[in-house]
């Protein structure tokens, strides 16, 4: 079981090369932002709490972005995956039970006070994380690339002023989650300046390389 921490800012693409690699090795995805925007979708009492703070492009408390991660960290590494290629009833019907190899995580930590309670869920599974996969792409590639999907998107944080507050928490909160990782030895950057195969053939080398050892 290896598991990965996708990092990068808003635009980096993080979403995009976590769904690639969740199909191609048939990992477990976890997206806090896509665990967010389902509450969100439902009017649940978490979601109408989150909607307004994800609109103003501000960080969602712990309180309810932990409760929502470790939820699906425990509920859906148990279960068959539902989102896998493999019919996990057939699986199951057969007596094997479908657990992916792998889980990646996308979304999450955004503090350094969230990697630390990362550590303690997976301490809590047994698990660890293996590596951490930072998306580099500069600047100013980031802020085109999130203009072209605001165009696109129906994501009510897509708007210029949220999209330039939501850069702002990145570089307040988020940037130094880097270090933290630096300092344990667990970073891995890649270049992401590129198409989105490109970086995923990057991310892919790197990923090989680990499930080798
Ligand atoms: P992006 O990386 O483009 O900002 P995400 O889907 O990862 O997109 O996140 C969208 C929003 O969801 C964030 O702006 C934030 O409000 C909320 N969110 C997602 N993950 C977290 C997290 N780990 N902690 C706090 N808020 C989060």
């Amino acid at each position: 079981m290896i598991n990965i921490v996708i990092f990068g800012a808003p635009g980096a693409g993080k979403g995009t090369q976590a769904k690639l690699l969740a199909e191609k090795y048939d990992f477990l995805h976890i997206s806090t932002g896509e665990l967010l925007r389902q509450e969100v979708a439902l009017s649940t009492p978490t979601g109408l709490r989150a909607k307004a703070i994800m609109d103003r492009g501000d960080l969602v408390g712990d309180d309810i972005v932990v409760s929502l991660l470790s939820r699906a960290l425990v509920n859906r590494s148990t279960l068959p995956d539902p989102d896998s290629a493999v019919d996990p009833w057939d699986a199951q019907r057969k007596g094997i039970p479908h657990r992916p190899e792998g889980c990646i995580i996308d979304g999450f930590p955004r503090t350094v006070q969230q990697a630390q309670t990362l550590e303690f869920l997976f301490s809590k599974l047994q698990r660890r994380i293996d590596c951490v996969i930072a998306i580099d792409v500069p600047r100013d590639e980031l802020v085109h690339r999130i203009h072209e999907r605001a165009a696109v998107s129906n994501r009510s944080d897509d708007t210029e002023d949220v999209i330039r507050h939501r850069i702002e928490e990145y570089d307040l909160k988020t940037q130094p989650v880097l270090d933290y990782y630096r300092v344990s030895g667990l970073l891995v950057s890649v270049d992401g300046s590129g198409e989105i195969a490109e970086t995923n053939g990057r991310i892919c080398q790197v990923i090989d390389a680990r499930l080798k050892r």
